[in-house]
């Protein structure tokens, strides 16, 4: 396909993460002509400063359990293990580089065009392009708006001494004491993270109890998992200001507690990043989620001017800008009409320490949906763990629609439920019931098969 003649290109993408880059490939192997502009990183958010690193360093913080777990099965380690900050961290920075090269050669091999520059919509068509050199003008048949979002912090005196979730991978040297403000995801799986590394490690939550999107019995029992592997929870708290001391901090809270820590987290969500898009001149508005408005096709107010991702309604999650992408350019490049995709069956993981895996509806959300539900749920003590002498705990927990027999929840807190959890999801996306569940035979002696042989009813 070549670009029409009053368009350079047909297509061309602002913010090169990971759904404005799976769109842009997508696009292009259509046959449409393509460019992206990035001026930061290759592989926005997730690769540089999300989900890999994080994973990454999740994985570090899993070796303390590790090492602490081998004796019981007759591994005695010569001397006391000790770990270094400083390896982890730049053996995350080589690897991203090793990504960002790859994204690279995976936009070029498909003919995409890197603009390496600032992009600011000029009109509906137009980008301006913004780089040490100057301004140049680029004008395409649909422009994909993907820049995603970015860390938010509110006020409260001090605030520069917290550092974000941009920032927070990245520290010169590893905080002895260290605190995070938040209950969502990035919080819980930081508190995780520098507990497991070593550190002494409080979380700062303002509500009664965090996660609050979750089954309440996941969070439950989550609070009871991290507490016992050592991380401060302060739940109805909030910082009222930092102070430094030193090359420390003192770190108030509103319940009258001060805190003395070496580096402070904010994980208070994240926010659409548009600032000097341009959006606004073209009438493009925010509603009152702070998520830009589209319609089934990515189309915003102005029909050439598309977004997904983080900046628009659903899950903030990478798969889901992933699965956005492919479906605005089976719209927009292939003439298409894909299936809208199902928001209600998108699983997903934090990955503290143990790790939560969940799709589908929580116990509380199936009590208003409908009628009358069957719970299953059952917590013990992996096998691994009678030889480790760990006393980590694993949950398990099916959510079922009484009336059909779906199960229409899958819940896991345990080692490995991210992992699981993504079969399972497979099933609950299709709509199995739970007799196909207890039809199917497990295998043994795994964690997982629980989710088959779950045969008692804890309550309706
Ligand atoms: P979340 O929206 O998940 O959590 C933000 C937290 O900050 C909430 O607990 C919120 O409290 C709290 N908060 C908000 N405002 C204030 C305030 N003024 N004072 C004190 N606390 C406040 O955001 P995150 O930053 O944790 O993560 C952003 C998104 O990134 C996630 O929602 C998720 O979609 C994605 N993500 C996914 C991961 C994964 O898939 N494993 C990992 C990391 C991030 P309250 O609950 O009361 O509103």
């Amino acid at each position: 396909m070549v670009a029409d003649s009053d368009y350079e290109y047909d297509f061309l993408v602002i913010g090169a993460g990971s759904g404005g880059v799976r769109a842009a490939r997508m696009a292009a192997a259509a046959g449409a002509k393509v460019a992206i502009a990035e001026d930061r990183y290759l592989g926005g958010t997730c690769v540089n400063v999300g989900c890999v690193p994080k994973k990454l360093y999740a994985y570090a913080a899993h070796f303390h359990d590790s090492f602490d777990d081998a004796a019981g099965f007759g591994w005695q380690l010569s001397e006391p293990a000790t770990f270094d900050w400083a390896t982890l961290r730049d053996n995350k920075t080589s690897e991203i580089k090793r990504l960002n090269g790859i994204y690279q050669r995976m936009l070029e091999s498909t003919g995409v065009k890197l603009l390496n520059a600032r992009a600011e919509l000029v009109d509906s068509h137009t980008i301006a392009l913004k780089d040490t050199n100057g301004v140049s003008y680029a004008r395409a048949r649909k422009i994909l708006v993907a820049t995603g979002g970015w860390p938010w912090v509110p006020d409260f005196p001090g605030k520069e001494h917290a550092l974000d979730s941009n920032q927070v991978f990245d520290l010169d040297t590893f905080p002895k004491r260290f605190l995070v403000l938040g209950g969502g995801y990035i919080a819980v799986e930081f508190a995780s993270i520098f507990n497991g590394l070593g550190s002494e490690t409080h979380l700062i939550y303002r509500g009664d109890l965090f996660l609050k999107q979750f089954d309440h019995e996941v969070r439950e029992f989550t609070r009871t998992e991290m507490e016992k592997k050592g991380v401060n929870l302060h739940f109805n708290a909030n910082i009222e200001r930092i102070e430094t001391a030193g090359t420390s901090y003192n770190v108030h809270l509103t319940t009258g507690e001060v805190l003395e820590v070496d580096a402070v987290l904010a994980a208070t969500g994240r926010k659409a990043n548009i600032q000097g898009l341009g959006l606004e001149a073209l009438g493009i508005q925010l509603d009152g989620d702070g998520k830009i408005p589209v319609n089934e096709r990515y189309e915003t107010l102005v029909p050439s001017v598309l977004a997904l991702g983080d900046l628009t309604a659903g899950p903030e999650l990478t798969p889901v800008a992933i699965a956005e992408a492919m479906q605005l350019v089976d719209y927009h490049f292939k003439d298409a009409t894909p299936p809208p995709l199902d928001y209600t069956t998108v699983p997903t993981a934090v990955f503290c320490q143990p790790n939560i895996g969940t799709v589908g509806l929580s116990e509380e959300g199936a009590r208003q949906k409908l009628a009358k539900i069957r719970v299953y749920s059952t917590q013990f003590r992996a096998m691994k763990h009678t030889l480790s002498g760990s006393q980590e705990r694993t949950l398990m927990k099916l959510v079922v629609d009484d009336a059909t027999d779906v199960v229409v929840g899958a819940h896991m807190v345990g080692e490995d439920a991210g992992e699981i959890i993504q079969g399972i999801a497979i099933a609950v996306r299709a709509g199995l019931t739970k007799q196909d569940f207890d039809l199917t035979v497990g295998i043994h002696p795994t964690g997982a098969e629980e989710f088959v042989t779950l045969r008692t009813l804890t309550r309706h």
